[in-house]
């Protein structure tokens, strides 16, 4: 046999082996973009459904574990951002409130809320679409919450003040001595 015949028959064998080793529980790994198109494609599809034209998917290994959309208005809900109900459908899909070794595909960047969202899910990367001028350009301008996170608590739109602490601190205290409990 030939070394150019030998060196074919090895480089295909080799890319059948990367092609099956692609394939997990007869799905095919999905690469970032064709995620980051599947939250697009929420976000597309939930303005025509009567909800905000943003969406989101979290994925494990290349594979979708759940996805969400912006469900606001539709579901009277002020938290229903699209990072948010995936966050909380791939955690009730995982059994788990830790979702490190997870990537969230959002078609926007998220706002205050969901961005705490996801350091909270422990989620272990992030890629997004629009960014927040985009939002910002057609309505959805969060970046006052930015501003305002900056503040002092005193300082903000927010008013805000502190009441009965010696009372509240008790729970602190109960969690600081119970023994079998789940830190995250
Ligand atoms: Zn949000």
């Amino acid at each position: 046999m030939s070394p150019v015949i030998r060196f074919t028959i090895l480089e295909n064998i080799k890319n059948i082996v990367i092609f099956v080793s692609n394939i997990k529980n007869n799905h095919f790994i999905m690469t970032k973009e064709e995620l980051m198109r599947k939250a697009i494609e929420l976000s597309m599809e939930n303005v025509a459904n009567g909800g905000g034209p943003f969406g989101a998917v979290i994925a494990k290994d290349g594979e979708i574990i759940a996805t969400g959309t912006n469900r606001v208005t539709a579901s009277c809900d002020p938290t229903a951002h699209a990072e948010v109900s995936a966050i909380r459908a791939a955690a009730t899909k995982l059994g788990t409130f830790n979702l490190s070794g997870c990537e969230i595909y959002t078609s926007c960047e998220p706002c205050p809320m969901c961005l705490g969202a996801i350091y909270w899910a422990r989620l272990e990367r992030m890629y997004y679409g629009n960014n927040k001028t985009d939002a910002k350009n057609i309505g959805f301008d969060d970046s006052f919450i930015y501003d305002e996170i900056a503040l002092k608590p005193a300082d903000r739109k927010l008013p805000s003040e502190v009441l009965l602490h010696n009372e509240a601190i008790k729970a602190f205290e109960a969690w600081a001595d119970k023994e079998d409990k789940i830190a995250y």
